[in-house]
This record gives C-alpha cells, sequence and structure tokens, in this order.
C-alpha cells in the first residue's frame, strides 16, 4: 500500500474494482486474453501473435510517455471502438467462474461505508460490476458505480472521475480514489485535489479504516 495523501475529511472514498476489491490473478488473466482471443479471432491470427502484438503496443507506449495505457484504449488503437469493447466484456467477464463472496471485505465496507460514502469507478461496464460486486457479497455498499459505458470514455478521464464523486454528493477535494494502478487509479485524483491510495489487492483494502484513522 502507498499512501498518497487523506484529506483531512473524507465524505467519499471512489474504488477502483479489479484487483482492488479482490485478488484473483486468473481472472485479471482472462479479462486480458478473452479480448484479445477475440481480437484474433477477428483479424484472423493466433492468440499468440495478437497477444505479442498488444504487449508490445502498451509496452513502447508506456516507454514514449511513462505511463501505462489501459486496455480499452489499446484496443481502440486497433480498430476496435469503445461501443464493442463494452459488448465484448459484457459477453466474455464471468466473474461468478473464479470469485466468490468475501466476509473481510463486507466487513470491512460496512465499517467503511459508516463513514464515507462509497462508488466504484471502474474500467469495466456497469453490468460487469454490479455482477462482481455481487459475488462477492458487496454490491449493496455501493450506491454509484460509474463504468466504461457511463461516459463512454477509459481511465484515465476526468468526466467519469468527476462524475462519481458528484453522484456521491462529495467535492473532489473530500473524495480519496483507491486502486491498483498508479497511472490510471491515481495520479488523475491526486491532479484534481482528492486524496490518492495505491493499494495491492483486497489485503490492503481490509486494512483501509485503520489507515484512514492514521495507523502506519
Ligand atoms: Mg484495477
Amino acid at each position: 500500500m502507498n499512501v498518497f495523501r487523506i484529506p483531512g475529511t473524507v465524505a467519499a472514498i471512489i474504488f477502483d474494482l479489479d484487483n482492488t476489491l479482490y485478488t484473483n490473478s486468473d481472472y485479471i488473466a482472462s479479462q486480458h486474453e478473452s479480448p484479445v482471443r477475440r481480437l484474433a479471432e477477428t483479424r484472423g491470427c493466433s492468440f499468440d501473435e495478437m497477444d505479442a502484438e498488444i504487449r508490445a503496443f502498451r509496452k513502447s507506449w508506456t516507454a514514449a510517455r511513462g505511463e501505462t495505457i489501459s486496455l480499452a484504449n489499446t484496443l481502440a488503437a486497433f480498430g476496435i471502438s469503445l461501443e464493442e469493447t463494452i459488448r465484448w466484456r459484457e459477453e466474455l467477464c464471468h466473474p461468478e467462474q473464479f470469485l466468490s463472496a468475501d466476509r473481510e471485505l463486507v466487513r470491512t465496507l460496512e465499517a467503511l461505508s459508516a463513514r464515507s460514502a462509497l462508488g466504484i469507478y471502474t474500467n469495466n461496464p456497469v453490468s460487469v460490476a454490479r455482477k462482481t460486486l455481487s459475488v462477492l457479497g458487496a454490491e449493496s455498499f455501493f450506491p454509484v458505480i460509474v463504468g466504461l459505458d457511463t461516459c463512454a470514455v477509459s481511465k484515465p478521464a476526468r468526466e467519469p472521475l468527476l462524475r462519481a464523486a458528484a453522484l456521491l454528493g462529495a467535492e473532489p477535494e473530500t473524495c480519496v480514489s483507491v486502486g491498483d494502478r498508479y497511472d490510471l487509479d491515481i495520479a488523475l485524483p491526486l491532479s484534481l485535489g482528492m486524496g490518492g491510495i495505491l493499494v495491492d489487492g483486497a489485503a490492503d483494502v481490509y486494512r483501509l479504516p485503520f489507515v484512514l484513522d492514521g495507523a502506519p
């Protein structure tokens, strides 16, 4: 965990979902592999060829700009519209095959929701996020879910992040963004005056109630 900033008053916590509220490397891998496999089918090449091309593109992007690029924006560079990416994810993401109810997460969210409004800002479509939260047993804690289809733009982007804050009724400077990728989940919130906490999966999220109380 890396705590970049915590506001004096935390009115709202905006969570990334994947690899933040759960830790499951197989599901994370499938969310990369299944759309790349679909792209390979549309291009008539092998998965391995397509995967290598995608990885090379993302690597060169990072080398040139010093930051990572989302898979949705990568697919856009390969000619796949955001609308098509959303359809693929709705069809190909099956969290119920990988995840299950997480009682420790529920206990954590009970504690956090008693003090702050909780929202989700994810690069998956809202329907996939709802399904994922439902499998984790955590859907009831999140009155606000902003997804790839909410503003039709991929992370990092100001509009969906500020939309999440507004829907939670919180000024940006009273929000904290929690996520597992600095370039996509933390850098932009910090630039907008929000707090930011970089986590390495669910085990770090379990510690948040204590961290927000000032524990090291
Ligand atoms: Mg994530």
